[in-house]
């Protein structure tokens, strides 16, 4: 399958110069959504996962049904209020300030192995932030997987040698 076909390049947004890589065109077609996340699932089909976790937004759309199809249970990474319970947070730069996202505290417990999901590694900056936040609860992150990666950006670089799947990259 050729999932490029399927991902529509906006050029000029969000901004003048950025050709943005559209993935509702990808997930608008059931059979090759399905094929997206199975091919998922067999890359990472080698480790011993206990837990999906996937940052919000667009993390949800590729760790959940990664996490039912394994039969694992999903952990959403908010950004910061957004959770009821208590939180271990973490602040992360962007290219104009900063964010935070956060974790329930009893989302993970030590030891846990923990596979991270998104749509889209671009400089690692979210994915560094979210294995910052795991390994405070004592999870381990045994690995970290795309739909896309933007290679020219280095994103893994930031991922201190974890391994890392994406399906298709730039
Ligand atoms: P990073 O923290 O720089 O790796 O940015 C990753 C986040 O930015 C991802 O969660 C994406 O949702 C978002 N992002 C950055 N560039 C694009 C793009 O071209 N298409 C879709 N999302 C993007």
């Amino acid at each position: 399958m050729n999932y490029k076909d399927y991902i529509r390049v906006i050029p000029d947004y969000p901004k003048p110069g950025i050709r943005f890589k559209d993935i509702t065109t990808l997930i608008n077609n059931g059979p090759v959504y399905a094929a997206a996340i199975e091919a998922i699932k067999q890359a990472v089909s080698d480790k011993q996962i206990d837990l999906i976790a996937g940052p919000e937004a667009r993390g949800f759309i590729v760790g959940a049904p990664l996490a039912v199809s394994l039969g694992l249970g999903f952990v959403p990474v908010r950004k910061s209020g957004k959770l009821p319970g208590e939180v271990v947070e973490a602040s992360y730069d962007l290219e104009y300030g900063n964010d935070k996202l956060a974790i329930h505290k009893d989302a993970i417990k030590p030891g846990q192995r923990i596979l991270i999901a998104d749509d889209l590694l671009a400089t690692g900056g979210t994915i560094a932030t979210t294995i910052n936040l795991i390994r405070q609860l004592g999870g381990e992150v045994i690995g970290a997987a795309f739909l896309i990666e933007l290679g020219y950006l280095e994103g893994r670089e930031k991922l201190d040698g974890i391994d890392v799947f994406s399906l298709v990259t730039y």
